[in-house]
């Protein structure tokens, strides 16, 4: 009696923090008067890769809390890091002043790059970063006297944000619809997803492909041309768009040529996600450019990032204040999300994660293996810590597999049609059988109960 008592105030408690959400919290991506028939995941801790909800439920996040999470929630090494930084210096202008979080961050990714990209410009969120690796590009090019350069180019079913500059250059017709008039034009040119391939195609053949479409273009259009903008390996928003690592050599062998920036955005597929720290080294190239955020705070606090080449940084180096980079946010490389950046690349460097994760995937492949018997399944597909699959189902599916899978305790949200899972890099093989396990079972539950 005493503990069915116990259970109702919890769920009391869970049912108001709903209420009084929807009464007052704008939630992102998010039609609101959906969401009141849906109910919110009203959170009250995580722990490892679970989060805990007001009513004690656990669910497994197996998406990493749209893509950030890597070490688990409240990881203690990352929050050991931010309990020192709070106490010296939880925030200062980053111009005109500097400090070791910020400077140590930019050294270490300079040396994860080989020295390819020497400077480090700090940002808060992913799309903030992706409008300052634009402009950085077009300003580049107008100091070094090519003012012309001012067009960027994007591939079919891009995302790269949700500001109006990186709108610009997202292809995802739901985010940019509404918006349109309000956008500046880029070019889009053909994606190297390898579900595309006609007959007798293989992945390397449709990047092949997807590359002389590109090339088309910049014949014609390269003085015109500051920058394409590429997600390297994976098009996660486009519903984990896989390519052949081909398609990035030969971008940039054709931007080498043009006279065009390559800008890398590695913000989802950074940080060790596609099974290379960088999803650009598994081609064997450096970008121009390249964005970071999500992984690299380890899923803690708002950080991005833009590395660029010296070459950039010097066409800016100048007696004339107007030919510098004048761009700047209120919180520029705060330090607190510098540290966790830092704990996170320091458990990189001490635990092995990219060969620990390699482990992970087998024993995760080896449990979603009856995905390849299942009728209505396809294109079922892996890059690194990213595992995807479509499901020949009617347009209501992916918010049934959703439902079905939070019914069994494993929040998922799948992009349109396609299934996927993005888990952080801390499931033992228990947990990692235990979520193919429900993957599978909430795919039965979303097809049957229709
Ligand atoms: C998430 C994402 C962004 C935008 O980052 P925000 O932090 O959401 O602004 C940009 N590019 C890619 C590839 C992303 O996945």
């Amino acid at each position: 009696m005493e503990s069915r008592m116990h259970h109702r105030t919890h769920l009391t408690q869970s049912a108001e923090w709903r209420a009084r959400s929807l009464r007052h919290v704008w939630h992102p991506c998010t039609q609101m008067k959906r969401q009141a028939t849906l109910p919110l995941l009203a959170l009250s801790h995580g722990t490892g890769p679970w989060l805990v909800d007001m009513d004690g439920r656990r669910y497994l996040d197996g998406i990493s809390s749209w893509w950030v999470n890597l070490f688990g929630h409240a990881n203690t090494r990352i929050n050991a890091a931010l309990n020192d930084q709070l106490s010296r210096l939880p925030h200062a202008m980053l111009a005109g002043c500097t400090h070791a979080p910020a400077v140590e961050l930019a050294e270490r990714l300079s040396i994860l790059t080989g020295g390819a990209l020497g400077h480090c410009f700090f940002a808060s969120d992913g799309a903030s970063a992706v409008e300052i690796a634009l402009k950085m590009s077009f300003h580049a090019w107008r100091n070094l006297g090519h003012d012309q350069k001012r067009e960027f180019v994007c591939i079919r079913h891009s995302y790269h944000g949700e500001t109006l500059g990186a709108l610009s250059v997202t292809d995802v017709a739901v985010f940019r619809n509404a918006y349109g008039p309000l956008l500046g034009h880029a070019h889009v040119v053909a994606s190297p997803d390898a579900r595309t391939a006609q007959a007798g195609e293989d992945a390397l053949a449709v990047a092949q492909r997807a590359a002389s479409d590109l090339q088309t273009l910049l014949e014609t259009r390269h003085a015109q041309i500051a920058a394409i903008i590429v997600e390297p390996l994976v098009q996660c928003a486009a519903g984990m768009a896989m390519h052949h690592p081909a398609y990035l050599r030969r971008v940039r062998e054709l931007c080498d040529q043009y006279s065009v920036h390559l800008i890398a955005d590695e913000i989802a597929v950074g940080c060790g996600r596609t099974g290379s720290f960088f999803a650009c080294e598994q081609a064997e190239i450096w970008p121009d450019l390249m964005t970071l955020s999500k992984g690299i705070s380890g899923g803690t606090l708002p950080l991005s990032l833009v590395l660029s080449t010296d070459a950039i940084h010097e066409t800016f180096y100048d007696d004339q204040i107007a030919r510098g980079f004048l761009h700047s946010h209120s919180y520029t490389g705060n330090p607190m999300a510098c540290r966790a950046a830092l704990a996170t690349l320091e458990i990189f460097d001490t635990d092995d994660v990219l060969a620990r994760n390699r482990d992970r995937a087998a024993v995760l492949d080896a449990a979603l293996a009856p995905l390849q018997a299942h009728a209505a399944v396809h294109h079922i597909r892996r890059t690194g810590m990213i595992w995807a699959f479509d499901v020949a189902a009617d347009a209501g599916f992916g918010q049934r597999y959703a439902s079905a899978a939070l019914a069994r305790g494993l929040l998922l949200r799948p992009i349109g049609n396609t299934v996927y899972l993005m888990p952080p890099y801390v499931l033992d093989d228990d947990t990692a059988i235990w979520l193919a396990r429900q993957t599978l079972a909430a795919l039965d539950d979303a097809l049957e109960h229709h």
